[in-house]
């Protein structure tokens, strides 16, 4: 019974067009966009895989780099972080060209 989905890494969330539901230790929960979320990590060539997203999360309940995470692919829509990612091409090119250059 159930899909045994292994889910590795963001892209593996955003090919079946859920999201990310992150749930830091402290409690504070928020569900982010994933695709976003996938291709805001690979502007700044940062690992996709899930083990390593907590090192560039940043949890609003207790502040600062989250000391544990459970991260879960989620149905539901995102409601946090969005105005976190550019909100067009052109936000995205500029963020491209900014790390770049
Ligand atoms: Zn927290």
């Amino acid at each position: 019974m159930g899909a045994n989905i292994k889910i590795l890494s963001l892209g593996d969330i955003v090919r079946r067009g859920w999201n990310v539901e992150i749930e830091c230790r402290c409690g504070h929960k928020g569900v982010v966009d994933a695709a976003k979320m996938d291709r805001w990590y690979m502007c700044h060539m940062w690992s996709t895989s899930i083990s390593a997203l907590r090192q560039h999360l940043y949890c609003l309940g207790c502040g600062g780099m989250p000391p544990a995470v459970r991260i879960r692919a989620t149905a539901a829509a995102p409601n946090t972080a969005r105005g976190r990612f550019p909100a067009n091409e052109e936000g995205w090119k500029r963020l491209v060209r900014g790390l770049r250059g």
